[in-house]
């Protein structure tokens, strides 16, 4: 039987997920591949950041032992493997990470144990392929060779077949700060016995060869990595396991690449039926398809996980993963259409199953794609003409750096696609000069938005800080720590308390703002957040005591304006799903003192009647005064079973928090009114579109959603006044409107009245000159009718030669006009003549040989330059 039906990739999953589960793991599902609430980390890079908090003793989980499989991405910050994908066989920018984890709970012994048995007994993996790697120690951080390790590989392997492996290869670390510990690696030689037998693995363990590669990495976390770069142990040892599953599919299924595993033959196989073009036959276009189906994979979840291509932050990555994408069609593939949205179709058929979110969101996918690759391609071409041009500016055969720069910089315009073009036309560009461009663009981009992160100064450990604040908005409080962060050069304090009743932005809702008071000083709190699991306060300074005991009191004021806004998106939200349809989803929510705005998926625009529906029905229910019914603490499948509304992308723990109004049920741990009477009003202020297949609403309510009814009725009686008190407005705009026209008409008329009378004027005084006529006038009527006067007169008399200067007041133009006869057979240009004429009034101008015109600024010349007319004439 063929390996790759044996161990299909969803078996293979399966099968990882199951062995766990028999050694006490709760199967966990994937957190969402867009991280909120990290300042550190824009998108999930292994299977361990949702538990980072665990690590980080920030929270404790429900069972120390979990299993799963996550998407990551890798495409930015410490790891990322954008430019090597596609390039080789085995780095993705999505990919699966399947995961055992130990909070605290068993360590080296049994995940040592595990990994191999699951290997060699469950999937068959051949042990003379296998080869480990463990920690060799580290002078600077003053570590040790990892014994422990190498101890428990020995029970499984040859010792020659355990390798010590440096900081780099074999000390993991999320990122700049955080957990991290040794780690030890599992790899597998997968060349045929020839090229077995001419090389030893041994020498090509972590020297990316694409056939022996490291499938597994099990981690030992027991430190944490502080700002300052030192190294501090953590309370409790953890396990923390990534194993690649593409190329666990590569290896079970007897593959040389993860792109010839079923996880990508089905994209690869469309790809090829789209292009025409088969994959593995020129290298140059191989790339090109696996990048494609590499790329959809990341775009495609990152949408339905909630990030939308845009032209910052995470959404720029994405736009830029797509755009690469999209690139190496075009280029190498001749793809000069969208056509990457069509694979979305198959991505859906092959990984909804285990993923349900790319299944439902399938049509927002296609849809942000589809739009996606046409805007881009449009500035392919708007590039591509730009280039053109650089081209033709150029002498020689070397363009300027900055010019790519500059294409890269205002299209978009990748400078190895400029490199491309240019040398299949024989030319190449100054990569220095390119690069200098590109340097002191990123030094300005970094001085703009550099976040410096001190490190914490704790004040008293052991206190947990509670959240009380869906029940107390004060409270008696002390620091329990603090550190300094300097965000666009200014210096702000973060500080955690022992308990607050602040709340933290989140759920779209704007974090409280308040004061820290006791007798002896008063600090603000100007804004507060959530970070890892913890609650921040933000102030402009510290207390000059930081061991006193303070009130902690939220700004009621504003918080009770963004309760009224939040029980109002509720509704909203109801509202709309029952008006447009249940495929209406959140896709981002901003709930603030002052108004709310919501983004929903919908496919086109929102009518006035349908708006009128919506707002009625949010009315109706605010009028109903629904009381609040809040059931904190319930287990997330109770939660369901009434009703609530899971969001994808959104991450919710075992326990959630349900608020009702009505039949309105939604998870959210927001703050919300006690009934909806206190709403009061609501008020839709805009609806638009923010991205293909999102539309954004904008309301108001309470006394904001009042003022602005009272601000558009006051409009309306000022306007009734200006209008004389008419009875009915727009019968009044009406007959303003037609007595407009009427008197536009009759200015029309005067004017072609008055351009008759000139005409006359013009052919009375036309001299007669070796038989030919000619006229040479100043006007004030404008060109347009200047223009109209001489066609017409041309038409109605042979041998005419016209010049006539206009004096505009501030402007002047002249034009000038010759029959047919003249320009033809005389070979008169009115053009070349315009052109002279117009230095007189400090101008430029032409056009062809019968007529032309010539605008200048000024008019006091109008008169030499009809003199020069009459000489040259
Ligand atoms: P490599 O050296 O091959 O880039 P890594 O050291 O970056 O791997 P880890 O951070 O230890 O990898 O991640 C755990 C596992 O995830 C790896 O053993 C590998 O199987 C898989 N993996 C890592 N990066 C990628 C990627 N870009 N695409 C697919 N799988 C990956
Ligand atoms: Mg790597």
């Amino acid at each position: 039987m063929d390996q790759s039906q044996k161990w299909t990739a969803r078996k293979i999953r399966q099968s990882f997920l199951d062995f766990f589960e028999a050694r006490k793991h709760d199967i966990v599902p994937s957190a969402p591949i867009v991280l909120k609430g990290d300042p550190t980390l824009m998108f999930t890079n292994a299977g361990m950041n949702q538990f980072k908090d665990y690590f980080l003793g920030n929270d404790t989980p429900k069972n120390t032992r979990v299993t799963d499989t996550q998407k990551c991405l890798r495409v930015s910050g410490k790891h990322n493997d954008l430019e090597e994908v596609g390039h080789d066989t085995y780095h993705h920018t999505m990919f699966e990470m399947l995961g055992n984890w130990s909070f605290g709970d068993y360590f080296k012994t049994e995940a040592i144990e595990w990994a191999w048995t699951l290997l060699t007994e469950v999937y068959g993996l051949d042990k003379d392929r296998l080869y480990v790697t463990v920690f060799e120690g580290d002078k600077e951080d003053e570590l040790e060779k990892d014994q422990d390790s190498f101890n428990n590989w020995k029970k499984f392997t040859a010792e020659d077949r355990i390798l010590n492996g440096n900081k780099k290869d074999n000390f993991w670390e999320m990122g700049a700060s955080g957990p991290c510990g040794p780690s030890s690696e599992i790899h597998i030689d997968l060349r045929n016995d020839d090229e077995r037998a001419k090389v030893d693995a041994r020498t090509l363990v972590n020297m990316d060869h694409p056939q022996v590669v490291e499938i597994w990495n099990l981690v030992f976390i027991e430190f944490n990595r502080k700002a300052d770069g030192s190294l501090e142990k953590l309370p409790a040892k953890h396990v923390d396991t990534g194993m690649g599953f593409e190329r666990l599919c590569m290896a079970l299924q007897g593959k040389q690449s993860n792109y010839d595993t079923d996880v990508f033959t089905p994209l690869i196989a469309k790809i090829e039926n789209l292009s025409g073009i088969a994959y593995g036959k020129d290298e140059q276009q191989t790339i090109a398809i696996r990048v494609i189906a590499d790329h959809v994979r990341a775009v495609a979840f990152a949408i339905a996980d909630g990030q939308l291509p845009s032209n910052t932050g995470a959404g720029y990555v994405i736009r830029r993963i797509l755009r690469r994408a999209i690139r190496y069609g075009f280029s190498y593939l001749n793809m000069k259409e969208a056509f990457i949205y069509q694979l979305v179709e198959i991505l859906a058929e092959q990984m909804g199953e285990f993923f349900p979110e790319i299944q439902s969101q399938k049509q927002l996918v296609e849809k942000v794609i589809h739009e996606e690759e046409n805007s881009f391609l449009r500035t392919l071409e708007q590039g591509l003409s730009r280039l053109d041009q650089i081209i033709a500016e150029t002498d020689g055969k070397m363009v300027e750096g900055a010019k790519v720069f500059e294409l890269y910089d205002t299209f978009g315009f990748p400078p190895d696609l400029t490199g491309l073009i240019l040398s299949e036309q024989g030319y190449s560009y100054n990569q220095k000069g390119y690069d200098t461009e590109m340097t002191s663009q990123k030094e300005r981009a970094r001085s703009a938005g550099k976040l410096d992160t001190g490190d914490w100064v704790t004040l008293k450990d052991d206190e947990k800080e509670e959240f009380i604040g869906y029940d107390y908005t004060s409270a008696q409080v002390s620091i329990t720590r603090y550190r300094k962060v300097v965000a666009k050069k200014k210096e702000l304090y973060q500080l955690v308390f022992s308990l607050t009743p602040f709340y933290p932005e989140g759920g779209g809702q704007v974090g409280d703002k308040g004061l820290l008071h006791n007798d002896n000083e008063k600090i603000e709190i100007i804004d507060t957040k959530k970070e890892h699991g913890v609650i921040i306060h933000i102030a402009e300074k510290l207390p000059e005591n930081l061991d006193a005991k303070f009130q902690a009191e939220v700004n009621t004021e504003l918080r009770t304006d963004a309760s009224y806004n939040h029980s109002a998106t509720h509704l909203l939200h109801q509202a709309l799903r029952e008006v447009l349809g249940t495929h209406v989803e959140q896709k981002g929510s901003l709930v603030a003192p002052n108004h709310l705005r919501f983004d929903f998926s919908h496919f086109s625009k929102v009518t006035d009647e349908e708006i009128q529906q919506i707002e009625d029905l949010v009315n109706n229910r605010v009028q109903k005064n629904f009381s609040l019914e809040e059931f904190r603490n319930i287990p997330i499948n109770k939660a369901q079973e009434m009703g609530a509304m899971m969001l994808f992308g959104e991450k919710y723990g075992d326990t959630v928090r349900a608020i009702k109004f009505g039949e309105s049920i939604e998870l959210c741990g927001g703050i919300h009114v006690g009934a909806t009477g206190e709403i009061g009003l609501f008020k839709i202020t805009h609806e638009g579109a923010v991205a293909a297949g999102i539309r954004r609403i904008e309301a108001l309510t309470g006394a904001t959603a009042r003022k602005y009814v009272n601000e558009h009725i006051e409009t309306l009686n000022t306007i009734k006044q200006e209008l004389k008190n008419v009875k009915d407005l727009i019968a009044g705009i009406n007959s303003l409107k037609d007595e407009n026209s009427k008197l536009k008409k009759q200015i029309e008329e005067l004017i072609r009245e008055k351009a008759k009378g000139e005409k006359d004027v013009w052919v009375n005084n036309a001299i007669q000159k070796d038989g030919y006529t000619l006229i040479i006038q100043k006007t004030a009527l404008d060109g347009g009718a200047v223009k109209d006067l001489l066609f017409q007169i041309k038409n109605e008399n042979e041998n005419i030669a016209a010049v006539i200067g206009v004096d505009m007041g501030d402007k002047a133009q002249i034009a000038v006009a010759f029959s047919d006869e003249l320009a033809k057979e005389k070979g008169w240009h009115a053009g070349n003549m315009v052109k002279e004429l117009a230095r007189e009034i400090k101008g430029g101008g032409g056009g062809q040989p019968f007529f032309a015109t010539a605008g200048g600024k000024d008019p006091a010349g109008i008169d030499k330059a009809l003199e020069k007319a009459k000489t040259l004439l």
